[in-house]
Formats: structure tokens, C-alpha cells, sequence
């Protein structure tokens, strides 16, 4: 990072990588999560369900690639070992092993409200003192609004179909 893109945070440059390492692990629990659930998953609207995973899991893979990318340009390092991740994530990981699709959908509900919070928290923490990381969490947090709806849309339904 260079000597200026350091002097214009307002804010101890640790606090924030260990912050976005914490979010860092939360996307691969999170794409592994949507992964793993679009190969498990069955029963109505299973067709609509696998894609919305699908989706998801790539842009929750996106995420984790863009906070590496910040992480790095601060002068951290993202998380190196798989392991790290059980010790430092916000919101966990939910194992699908009810693999009907609301319970599935409904796991990742709660996956991506808890990551709502964690990213509405983090613009509050940033906000005025590290405006490029301020941008990068508003854009990943428009994205997670985006898949809470489209899987309460995807709740909506079944209930619709008595399921
Ligand atoms: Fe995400
Ligand atoms: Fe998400
Ligand atoms: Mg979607």
C-alpha cells in the first residue's frame, strides 16, 4: 500500500483487515454453503432452488475475492488455512442435512440476514474514515439484500403451493 493510500485512512489499517478477514471467512462458509446445497437439495421447485444456489454460491465466491483483493492492497493477508475460518467467522456455516428445499432456503435466509447485519455494522465502522473499503462493503451488501429477497421470493412460492 502506498505511504498516501495509507494516510488517508482515519482508522487503525489492522482493525480494518481483521474485520474483512472476518467477513472473508464468512463468504467461502457462505459459497460452500449455497455449493453444497444446490447438490443436495430436493423437492418442489427443486429446479428453481439449485439455480438460485448455483448463483449465489459465485457471487458469494466474488465477494470472497473481493475482500482478499482489499485485505492484500492494506498490506494484510486473507486468511491462509481453511481452519481459521471456524475461528474468526460472524455467522457461521449451516450444513444442509435436511435437504428439502425450504429447509435449505430458509438456512441461507438466516445466513444472508446475519451477513446483512455484519455488513450494515461495517459501513458503519468505516464510513468517513476508509472510503474505498466503505464502497466495496455498500456494493457487497446490495448484493446480499438481493439474495435475501430472492430466496424469501423462493419461501413465498412454496407457501403459495401449500408446501
Ligand atoms: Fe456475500
Ligand atoms: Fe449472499
Ligand atoms: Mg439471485
Amino acid at each position: 500500500m502506498g505511504t498516501k493510500a495509507k494516510e488517508i485512512i482515519n482508522m487503525d489499517v489492522e482493525e480494518v483487515i481483521g474485520l474483512l478477514n472476518k467477513a472473508f471467512a464468512d463468504e467461502w462458509l457462505a459459497f460452500y454453503q449455497y455449493w453444497i446445497g444446490a447438490k443436495v437439495v430436493k423437492g418442489p421447485l427443486r429446479g428453481v432452488a439449485e439455480r438460485e444456489l448455483e448463483e449465489h454460491a459465485g457471487e458469494e465466491f466474488e465477494h470472497a475475492e473481493k475482500l482478499a483483493e482489499r485485505i492484500i492492497t492494506l498490506g494484510g493477508e486473507p486468511i491462509l488455512k481453511p481452519e481459521e475460518w471456524y475461528n474468526v467467522t460472524n455467522c457461521g456455516y449451516a450444513a444442509p442435512d435436511d435437504p428439502t428445499t425450504r429447509s435449505v432456503i430458509q438456512q441461507n435466509v438466516e445466513g444472508e440476514q446475519c451477513a446483512i447485519e455484519i455488513y450494515n455494522n461495517l459501513i458503519d465502522t468505516v464510513k468517513g474514515k476508509d472510503e474505498v473499503t466503505y464502497k466495496l462493503i455498500v456494493d457487497i451488501l446490495e448484493d446480499e439484500l438481493e439474495h435475501e429477497e430472492d430466496l424469501q421470493n423462493i419461501l413465498e412460492d412454496l407457501e403459495v403451493m401449500g408446501k
